[in-house]
């Protein structure tokens, strides 16, 4: 049986723009096809073994023809395949989609239309710019400034443009500019009429550029303003000096780069979203089950005695994960715990052990193993039995300072972390386009495994890659591996946290020349 086609709206950029239904259709894709408008973040929600197409730019390639990608949507189809065709911001404003479905009609294939938020509207709203008012539009218009000017002059009655009461908003439109502000001017908008460009909105890369008719296509010269652009014209225009929101949020205009392990839902990618950031997560890690015997037995004799430790320290989430995976597999009761202390190294293991009810002892001062010993040292007698349940690559700091004090120290490796096994072409060309503005690395390990796998990518040389990014480290430990790497530490965090590592992020970027908070 035929496929059935997805024409979504992916939204302006930011991929919080996007509507639930049109997340649905890339979650249940077979194939996405998309282009350089919609946010790769968005690519992220596909099931792992779905295929991307690439329509857009490529250095070595112009963009897709349109003809080709409508037969492109087809064929696909006609190979049984759930198509999603995102498309920048709403698919039925200058998007083609006309002519996209009509094909697929003409091929019996079905297909839905999912309405987007189309960028006339959103660019605007995120430069501090309503496109109606009370006071000062009542309506707002949406044109195309992409054709040739005779044509243009055919499609548009510029006189009739010139005189509506409302907002004028032109997309397509900034090579443009100084013919649609003259044509506005000679068919009677005054020259003073305000006008901003507002290019790459709700992105990292979010520029506006304001001025009036008169004096727009200058300042647009001399700044080298770029497209894609969406042009406003009108009073609403003002309101931006008022309303202006975005560029105060903290983390504005960057792009920050996560690394981290796959198996975890990346809180530091939420944070650095909600805090105006725009972050793209990567996965260099895999937490695994080990599998070999001797370790499956070391870890079978470890728990057959729980209830004989003094002590169980943790010193990381997936520490408490797998500790909880192997209690269960193993049949046992939570209350083979009873005799032991349990520590946590920091506060996101304390909270991983007390979404299982357990509370752990006070946190060290440092989050860190040393931090461990300098906190319960004088609680820590020789003979005293020790569980430390650990990966595979974890320091061996803690075991051997413990028995160097003369505990009994069980070292149980309960996990082991691997590099993950997907590369990423989005990635590649965002570092490419410079758009990779800082990168962050919460373990030693997302350092190794994620310079392995620019490698492996192809990136022979992935220090000088990097050149130009900032980076920032959890901690004294992690900072440490990046540099003997030969990274350039910017930033490292005061504390081994998510909230310390967000406010150095933030330090960072109010370091620039952007407006502070109000
Ligand atoms: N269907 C799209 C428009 C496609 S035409 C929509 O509804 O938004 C492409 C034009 O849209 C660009 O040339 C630019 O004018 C505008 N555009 C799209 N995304 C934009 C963004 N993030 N910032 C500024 N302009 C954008």
């Amino acid at each position: 049986m035929n496929g059935k086609v997805y024409l979504v709206g992916a939204g302006p950029g930011d991929a919080g723009l996007i509507t639930v239904k049109g997340l649905e259709c890339i979650k249940k894709a077979d194939v996405v096809v998309y282009d350089r408008l919609a946010n790769p973040r968005l690519l992220q929600s596909m099931r792992s073994g779905a295929e991307k197409v690439y329509v857009g730019k490529l250095p070595d390639r112009h963009t897709m023809k349109q003809e080709e990608i409508n037969q492109l949507l087809v064929d696909l189809a006609l190979e049984g395949k759930t198509v999603t065709r995102l498309k920048g911001g709403d698919p039925t404003v200058f998007g083609r989609v006309g002519e996209e479905a009509e094909l697929l009609r003409e091929n019996g294939i079905r297909y839905e239309i999912i309405p987007g938020i189309t960028s006339a509207i959103s660019v605007p709203a995120y430069a501090g710019i309503p496109v109606t008012h009370r006071d000062m539009a009542s309506s707002f218009s949406i044109i195309t400034g992409h054709e040739s000017p005779d044509k243009l002059d055919r499609m548009i009655q510029w006189d009739k443009l010139a005189n509506a009461t409302g907002t004028l908003i032109f997309l397509m439109g900034v090579a443009k500019i100084g013919y649609i502000s003259q044509q506005l001017i000679a068919n009677g908008r005054q020259e003073t009429t305000p006008v901003a460009l507002v290019r790459w909105g709700t992105r990292a890369e979010q520029e506006t550029l304001t001025g009036t008719l008169a004096d727009i296509e200058d300042k647009v010269k001399a700044a080298n303003f770029q497209a894609p652009a969406v042009i406003v014209v009108g009073d609403v225009v003002l309101q931006r000096e008022k309303l202006m929101w975005a560029e105060y949020m903290p983390l504005f205009g960057k792009r920050i780069l996560v690394t981290r392990a796959r198996s975890q839902v990346s809180e530091l990618a939420n944070r650095i979203e909600e805090l105006g950031g725009e972050s793209y997560e990567f996965p260099v890690i895999e937490t695994v089950k080990p599998s070999d015997p001797i370790e499956i037995l070391n870890i079978e004799k470890s728990f057959s005695k729980l209830d004989t430790y003094d002590w169980i320290f943790f010193t990381s989430v997936n520490g408490v994960e797998f500790f909880f995976q192997h209690l269960q597999e193993h049949g046992l009761d939570i209350r083979s715990l009873h005799r032991a202390k349990i520590v946590a190294v920091g506060p996101a293991t304390a909270k991983a052990l007390k979404v299982r009810s357990i509370i752990p002892e006070q946190l060290p001062e440092r989050f860190q193993a040393e931090g461990i010993v300098e906190m319960f040292g004088d609680r820590l007698e020789a003979g005293q039995k020790v569980l430390l349940p650990r990966g595979d690559k974890g320091r061996l700091w803690l075991p051997e300072k413990l028995t160097e004090m003369g505990l009994d120290v069980t070292n149980t490796v309960t996990y082991h972390t691997v590099i993950t096994g997907e590369d990423d072409d989005e990635l590649l060309r965002m570092f490419n386009d410079s758009g990779i503005h800082a990168i962050t690395f919460t373990s030693s390990s997302t350092v190794t495994n994620f310079l392995a796998i620019m490698k492996r990518m192809g990136i022979q040389d992935p220090i000088k890659h990097l050149e130009g990014v900032e980076t920032f480290c959890i901690g004294e430990i992690t900072a440490k591996t990046a540099e003997d790497a030969g990274l350039t530490v910017g930033r490292i965090a005061e504390e081994a946290t998510i909230d310390s590592l967000i406010q150095s992020l933030c330090a960072w970027n109010a370091l620039g020349d952007r407006p502070s908070e109000l």
